[in-house]
């Protein structure tokens, strides 16, 4: 009986200390494993936290969504720094600051239908996809429409729609949305997004002129008309296609 209980005894403090050995090592696996969390940390304290990035649901959303996985091999060491990147093609992913300060003046509600005009790498879309329901997504430059869906899809993401084509016409079969973002800039909203957008919708684009440094305004549809209040300034690459005729 005796060596039987040394025996269980024995068996327990094997276990034990067993446990203990494999919980550090599977902490610094963790840490292993991912790199960018350090960095990301520090983007959502100082770059958002740090400014007036409040709504805990677009902190949430910054926080999961990897942005490294959207960057090249060569910029994935710069994907949480506070400035935009390079996507090729002449266009770029917007600073992690911007694009948690859009998603928050829409105060999106989980059942949001989102038309997003320029989805370049495909971030942005994926934040707006942890906040609402469902988001539309137009780009005008195949390569990184087909980019951005495959990496997408690859994520797990079953909300997000991309399609190739130029956004200044909207995306009529899903309208009407209850909020619409451009992530490029162009001096006149186009009528037929304004169109598309559901009474009491909102709006967030730079507005300007495209070789100026615009500014971000939010709009809420009232009626015909848009209510407008002015953000902040940005600068963003230009609208392309039909909205470059009027210039
Ligand atoms: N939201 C993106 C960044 C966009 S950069 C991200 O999170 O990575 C602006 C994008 O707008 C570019 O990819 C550009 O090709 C696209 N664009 C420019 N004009 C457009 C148009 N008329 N319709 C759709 N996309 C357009």
């Amino acid at each position: 009986m005796i060596g039987d209980r040394k025996k269980t005894a024995a068996v327990f403090l094997a276990l034990a200390s067993l446990l203990c050995f494999l919980e550090p090592k599977e902490a610094l696996n963790s840490m292993e494993i991912d790199p960018f969390a350090a960095p990301r940390r520090a983007m959502l304290e100082n770059d958002l936290k740090g400014r007036d990035i409040r709504d805990p649901a677009v902190l949430t959303a910054m926080e999961k969504v990897n942005r490294h996985l959207f960057v090249d091999e060569n910029m994935k060491k710069d994907a949480y720094r506070d400035y935009p990147l390079p996507l090729g093609a002449g266009q770029t992913i917007s600073q992690p600051y911007i694009v948690a300060l859009m998603s928050q003046c829409l105060a999106l509600r989980k059942q949001d239908r989102i038309l997003e005009i320029g989805t370049g790498s495909g971030y942005q879309a994926a934040i707006l996809a942890e906040l609402a329901g469902a988001v539309y997504s137009i780009e005008i430059n195949k390569t990184l429409a087909d980019n951005a869906s495959k990496l997408l899809k690859k994520m797990g993401y079953q909300n997000i729609w991309i399609k190739e084509g130029d956004g200044f016409f909207g995306w009529a079969e899903h309208a009407p949305f209850d909020a619409i973002i451009l992530t490029c800039s162009t001096d006149k909203i186009p009528p037929l997004l304004i169109k598309q957008l559901r009474e009491g919708g909102k709006i967030i684009l730079p507005l300007g002129d495209t070789f100026q440094v615009q500014t971000l305004v939010l709009g809420i549809k009232k009626g015909a008309d848009l209510i407008l209040k002015n953000i902040t300034p940005v600068r963003f690459v230009p609208m392309r296609g039909e909205a470059e005729k009027g210039n």
